[in-house]
């Protein structure tokens, strides 16, 4: 029997020891704080019971499913308690221990990432700080009344620190209100985040004195943990994105590097992705095209879904570098790269300019002439896109294998709450990281994208707005996360400079 945390919701930010447990689990016992996509992310085929947090006949909810988990560990099944977050935070671990404990039943603790760590890694800063905070306390906000073993909010106002508020969003009032009574100023900066690690996070930040109305405001969805203290302002101060609400449009998983950047920046981050990606309609070309890369000059790779989808069909051909003869490997550009660097191969071409074009000429040289004629190339990209690499290396006269190692979706629907909740609170900018994302935007969103501003990845992408009649507002100078927050950055930092210039008294 183990009590196993789940952590904030992301499959991988499990550890690798809940992950394992899992795939071997008969029962899960799970709350409503574990999306059902983490558990079949680790190939999870136990039996689920969702249990909720409440109990309707007055019974408590903790010893209740104690009882249950006795239940379960009594008829021999292998059982996981799996909990959000870490097990022994706010996760009535005691009550659900006695009864086991009672029964007799060993049991295991494996602990999870707490919402309050998740939440300071999401908005890019810590939770302590040498200079500013040195404690961190966890609380529960759900307790901010006047009964007497209530928590008292006056006397944390006295420690030092940070403080992490779970449960805190519906009685914000409360305790915010006696945090400023018993001293603590009301311009104290608070970070809260929302969903933290899934597809909708949102991080806003906002101070002590105005947090409750912010909360009433903007309604973000539950579960939200706040965090009040001098180091939700350390990486957020005087940032350009400060106030800024920005759209990531990437598929699932693949938001958090555009993320952590524009968090850094003090700006508020939704992810509703746009796109999904997926395995190919058949795995039958790559599988083969592996037991035949050794007669290859070059894999090409145009993205890291490419790298990703590579890696794992030659594990799962039980392949490694032995087999590969002296292929060589080309990546279209840094994120790509280090994906194939992380898997432990080299990449021995990546061109100055990341995109199609820059790839082409990194291979075949300035004057064409650099790959011997005749070379065989194996192209590993989306079952769609562009297919400028295949037809201009076909035309100087090389042979192109093009493989689908992954499928490109565009999302159907946008869930309507959410879209709703976007359209109250409003958004500052949508960013635009490919031409897919570009087509599939323009249909989930259609007028929207004319009131927001709009961040595109590159002149490809740009010219795909554009067909659509949407015109970036900006443009990365070279195709990569950096470059396109730092566009967003520069300019955010011109108007507000425009906008104190036009400010007659200052
Ligand atoms: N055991 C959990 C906490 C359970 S109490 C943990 O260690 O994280 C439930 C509270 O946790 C929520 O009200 C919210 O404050 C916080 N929480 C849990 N998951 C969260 C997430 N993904 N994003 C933001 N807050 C979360």
């Amino acid at each position: 029997m183990f009590f196993v945390g789940a952590g904030p919701g992301a499959a991988d930010l499990l550890t690798l020891r809940a992950a394992a447990l899992l795939r071997d689990a008969e029962v899960v016992v799970h709350d409503g704080l574990v999306p059902a996509a983490l558990l079949d992310a680790v190939a999870c085929h136990a039996e689920r019971i969702p249990v909720p947090r409440t109990q309707e006949t007055g019974d408590d909810p903790g010893e209740a499913t104690g009882r249950l988990l006795a239940r379960l560990a009594g008829e021999g099944r292998t059982v996981i308690r799996l909990k959000g977050g870490d097990p022994s935070v706010f996760g009535r671990l005691a009550e659900e221990i006695r009864p086991l404990r009672e029964a007799g039943f060993q049991f295991e603790i494996v602990p999870g990432v707490t919402a309050a760590m998740a939440a300071a890694a999401a908005a890019g800063m810590p939770l302590t700080s040498r200079a500013a905070a040195s404690s961190l306390t966890i609380v529960t906000g759900h307790e901010a009344d006047e009964k007497a073993e209530s928590l008292d909010f006056s006397r944390l106002a006295e420690i030092p620190g940070t403080l992490a508020i779970y449960m805190g969003v519906e009685q914000a009032d409360k305790w915010s209100r006696a945090l400023v009574a018993a001293g603590k100023p009301a311009s104290t900066p608070v970070t809260v985040v929302s969903c933290c690690s899934r597809a909708d996070q949102t991080i806003a930040q906002t101070t002590l004195g105005e947090c409750a109305a912010a909360f009433e405001r903007c309604r973000w969805p539950a579960p939200a943990v706040v965090i009040v203290g001098a180091v939700a302002e350390a990486s957020q101060a005087g940032a350009a994105l400060t106030g800024r609400r920005v759209l990531i449009t990437r598929p699932e998983g693949q938001g958090s590097e555009l993320a952590a950047l524009i968090a850094a920046q003090g700006g508020t981050c939704l992810h509703l992705p746009v796109i999904a990606i997926g395995p190919p309609i058949s795995w039958e070309p790559l599988d083969r095209a592996i037991l035949e890369a050794d007669r290859h000059d070059w894999i090409v790779f145009a993205s890291a879904n490419g790298v990703r989808a590579f890696v794992e069909r030659m594990r799962l051909a039980r392949r490694d570098g032995r087999h590969l003869g002296s292929v060589r490997f080309a990546a279209i550009g840094p994120a790509t790269k280090r994906a194939l660097e992380t898997a432990g191969y080299a990449c021995d071409c990546m061109p100055s300019q990341f995109q199609s074009e820059g790839l082409l000429e990194a291979l075949v040289g300035d004057r064409g002439d650099e790959l011997p004629a005749g070379s065989r190339l194996m192209l590993l990209r989306a079952d769609r896109g562009r297919d400028l690499l295949r037809r201009e290396l076909e035309a100087k006269g090389h042979e192109v294998c093009e493989i689908q190692a992954y499928s490109s979706r565009s999302i159907e629907t946008i869930d309507p709450t959410l879209l709703a909740t976007l359209d109250r609170e409003g958004l500052d900018w949508i960013t635009i990281t490919s031409s897919a994302i570009a087509e599939a935007a323009g249909r989930l969103f259609g007028d929207r994208l004319r009131s927001w501003k709009i961040a595109s990845i590159s002149p490809v992408t740009s010219a795909t707005l554009r067909a659509a009649s949407h015109s970036p507002t900006v443009e990365a100078r070279e195709p990569t996360a950096a470059a396109l927050v730092e566009a967003i950055a520069d300019h955010e930092a011109n108007v507000r400079e425009s906008d104190d210039r036009a400010c007659g008294v200052c």
